[in-house]
C-alpha cells in the first residue's frame, strides 16, 4: 500500500502549553466537561497528528469545560518512514497495551514513561477520543469497549457507520479502557476511532469529522467555532451498525496465513469456514453472518490479535 499522506512538521505543535510535550490544554474557566482529544498513539498514525495541528492552528478555545489535545507518541513518531511505516508503531512496546497500574509503575520502556508523563492529562479527562488509523485499507470503525455509554455516545455522533463493541486485547490495556473509562459504574466517556489505512488522505477526513461531531456533542464548542469542512456529511449518514466482538483471533506461531486477502468487514455467511491458518491449523467462523474485524498480519507475532470475530447486534 502506497503512502499518500504528507509527514506533519509538529516542531511547533510538540512544545504544548503545559510542560509535558505534545499537550495542549485550554479551560474555558466555565462547566463543563474535560475533553481529551489523543492523537499518534501509534507514531504511524498520521491522521490524528494532522486533525490536532489543524486544529490548533484554527484557534479553537473551549466555550465550555476544558479541552485537551495531546500528540502521544512523539518518539515512534520521530522515526517516522513513509516506506517503511509499520516499524514506527512504538519505540520499545505497544503504547496502547501498557494502561494498567503494574505496568505504569515500573517505567522500563520509552513508552512507560511516555505513559507516565501523559497519565495526569488523562485522569482529568471525563470524555476520550482516540485517534487512530489501521494497517490495511478497511472501512472506518469506531471502537467503543463493552460499556454501553460509549455505545450509546458512539450512535449519538452518527459516523462511522460501524461500532465494534470489544473488550480489548490480551496483552495488555488500551488507553481507552484505562481507571474511569473502564469503570462500569462511572460516567466518563471513551472512543477510540480507527480512520481507515495509515497512508489513505481520507483517514485524515475522517479524523476531523469524528473530532468535530465528539466535540459539538460533548458541549465544549458550538458549531460556528469548527472549520466548515469538518462539519461535512459525505454520505456516511447511513445507518449504523453495531458489531459485537466475540472472540479475538489470537496468533500462537509466526506461520499463520489467511486463506483470503481479508480487508475487514467482510461477512462469512456459513459457520465452520476457514478464513486462514496457525501452524497448520485451521482457523475457522464459529457462528454464521460473522463479520471480519480488522484482520491483519504485518504486526504478527506469537500473542498479537490477528482478527477478531463479530456478529451484528443492532
Ligand atoms: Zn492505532
Amino acid at each position: 500500500m502506497i503512502f499518500k499522506i504528507d509527514t506533519p512538521d509538529l516542531t511547533q505543535e510538540r512544545a504544548g502549553n503545559t510542560g509535558t510535550p505534545g499537550v495542549w490544554h485550554f479551560d474555558s474557566g466555565k462547566p463543563g466537561p474535560s475533553v481529551l482529544i489523543s492523537a499518534l498513539i501509534h507514531g504511524n498514525e498520521l491522521c490524528g497528528a494532522w486533525a490536532l495541528k489543524d486544529l490548533l492552528a484554527s484557534g479553537l478555545k473551549p466555550e465550555n469545560g476544558k479541552l485537551t489535545l495531546a500528540f502521544c507518541n512523539l518518539a515512534a513518531f520521530d522515526r517516522f518512514d513513509p516506506l517503511a511505516h509499520d516499524t514506527s508503531r512504538f519505540a520499545d512496546e505497544d503504547l496502547n497495551r501498557v494502561w494498567t497500574e503494574q505496568k505504569l509503575a515500573e517505567p522500563s520502556t520509552l513508552e512507560r514513561q511516555r505513559a507516565a508523563e501523559l497519565l495526569p492529562w488523562v485522569k482529568q479527562a471525563d470524555r476520550l477520543l482516540d485517534l487512530h488509523s489501521m494497517h490495511e485499507p478497511s472501512p472506518p470503525l469506531l471502537v467503543t469497549g463493552i460499556l454501553q455509554r460509549n455505545i450509546d455516545v458512539g450512535l449519538r455522533l452518527g459516523v462511522p457507520r460501524h461500532l465494534v463493541v470489544d473488550a480489548g486485547h490480551k496483552d495488555g490495556t488500551r488507553m481507552r479502557d484505562y481507571a474511569q473509562f473502564g469503570d462500569p459504574e462511572g460516567q466518563a466517556l471513551a472512543l477510540l476511532v480507527e480512520c481507515g489505512f495509515h497512508g489513505d488522505p481520507s483517514s485524515v477526513r475522517i479524523a476531523k469529522q469524528t473530532t468535530a461531531r465528539f466535540l459539538l456533542e460533548s458541549g465544549v464548542v458550538s458549531a460556528g467555532q469548527l472549520p466548515a469542512e469538518w462539519q461535512e456529511r459525505d454520505g456516511q449518514d447511513i445507518a449504523q451498525q453495531v458489531l459485537q466482538v466475540t472472540e479475538p483471533v489470537v496468533a500462537k506461531s509466526k506461520n499463520l496465513t489467511f486463506s483470503s486477502p481479508w480487508q475487514g468487514m467482510e461477512c462469512i455467511e456459513h459457520a465452520g469456514t476457514t478464513i486462514g491458518h496457525d501452524d497448520g491449523v485451521p482457523i475457522v467462523t464459529p457462528y454464521d453472518n460473522c463479520v471480519l474485524v480488522m484482520p491483519s498480519l504485518r504486526q504478527l507475532v506469537p500473542g498479537v490479535t490477528v482478527v477478531r470475530f463479530a456478529r451484528q447486534v443492532h
